[in-house]
């Protein structure tokens, strides 16, 4: 039995669009502001968890928007486990499935939003729930959206510059594969092989057009391929994967434990996008790179373009998760246009330093 004091007496959720830097151009939309459903769970004894439910840009990665996690955390979520203590977050989850099938980012900023809320109880970091820190930052890779050449070194040189970031993704789909693909080796040629450039297709080419272009974009110089066909079709990631000798990254493709069991048996990939928020939370991610582990896959902590809160949340995983080993992509924050935090994550020297106690509810700037 649950001690009383962790009890969840109220389930909250708010949502929040924040404003980017500059617009973020994905494969078939473009956002100009990231919306983001902040979750707030509270206990009996008056300690508040936070969360976010967040996809990237809106409904078209995965079917998920912030309207719809509203609806599923307010309706469904919230009032089942009202009662349940905060520390009991593995039987919440498990029977949270009884209720709600998939929707796993509704599910993630519930997870994580209770991993705050016990921590915040104990007064540890949710790293040190999760087995305990053993590194103090991770690496960051910067995304870049489909923009044009010229824009891109721009923002490029002035990341490198300001040593925030020293490897870089760039976003592909929206254009002609021709054109892209044309595109891309020109800025990693720009660049004369002094700055790592991965891609990420967002799942958009179909066999034949991977086939033609992932060849010509790593004899250009791109160093890592991300989710270049559909999601379904693991049998031409595989094939992919097999003809080209930059590793392939399997994203869309994995969200269960499961796709991930699938990706390894096929060889489809050698490296999976972990996204706290795709997997359903810090719970189910766990079971997602221990399949990856066993397999001898490596995993890329990766973004759904998470604001403050989900961002140190993945970060907390990645510092106590060793499976977490081939860098992330945890910038969300540095895209917003304005900081959320009255102590912001510390960004420098191409990494983000693991926040050792997540910051307090009256620092979170828009609640007041
Ligand atoms: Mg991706």
């Amino acid at each position: 039995m649950s001690d009383p004091d962790l009890a969840i007496v109220s389930v909250e959720s708010t949502i929040v669009d924040v404003p980017l830097i500059r617009p973020h151009k994905f494969a078939t939309t473009t956002s100009e502001v990231q919306p983001i459903l902040f979750v707030a769970v509270t206990t009996a004894g008056g300690v508040t968890g936070y969360g976010e439910g967040v996809v990237p840009g809106g409904p078209w990665w995965g079917g998920e928007s912030v309207e719809t996690m509203k609806q599923i955390v307010d309706r469904y979520i919230g009032p089942y486990i009202i009662g349940r203590g905060v520390d009991e977050i593995s039987g919440v989850m498990l029977d949270i499935e009884r209720i709600v099938a998939n929707a796993r980012f509704a599910k993630a900023a519930v997870d994580v939003a209770m991993h705050d809320a016990w921590g915040r109880s104990l007064g540890i970091p949710v790293a040190s729930l999760l087995g305990g820190a053993f590194r103090t930052g991770v690496d960051v890779r910067w995304a870049l959206g489909a923009a044009p050449l010229e824009e891109i070194v721009e923002e490029v040189t002035h990341k490198m510059e300001q040593r925030l970031n020293f490897s870089f993704k760039l976003k592909m789909g929206a254009l002609d594969p021709v054109v892209d693909t044309e595109r891309v080796v020109k800025i990693v040629e720009a660049f004369d092989g002094k700055v790592g450039f991965s891609i990420d297709v967002n799942a958009r080419w179909d066999r034949f057009t991977a086939l033609r272009h992932v060849p010509q974009l790593v004899d250009g110089g791109v160093e890592l391929i991300e989710q270049p066909t559909p999601a379904d079709q693991l049998d031409v990631l595989a094939e992919i994967n097999r003809r080209v000798s930059a590793p392939v990254m399997a994203d869309e493709s994995v969200q269960t434990p499961h796709d991930a069991y699938e990706v390894a048996k096929l060889a489809a990939a050698d490296v999976i996008a972990l996204k706290t928020t795709k997997c359903g939370g810090l719970q189910r991610s766990k079971e997602v790179v221990a399949v990856a582990k066993a397999a001898g896959l490596r995993c890329h902590g990766a973004t759904s373009i998470e604001g403050p809160i989900g961002t140190a949340a993945s970060i907390h995983f990645a510092c106590s998760e060793p499976g977490i080993n081939y860098g992330t992509e945890l910038f969300g924050p540095q895209l917003f246009a304005v900081e959320l935090l009255k102590k912001p994550l510390e960004y420098s020297e191409g990494r983000c330093t693991c926040p050792r106690v997540r910051a307090s509810a009256s620092s979170w700037t828009w609640m007041s």
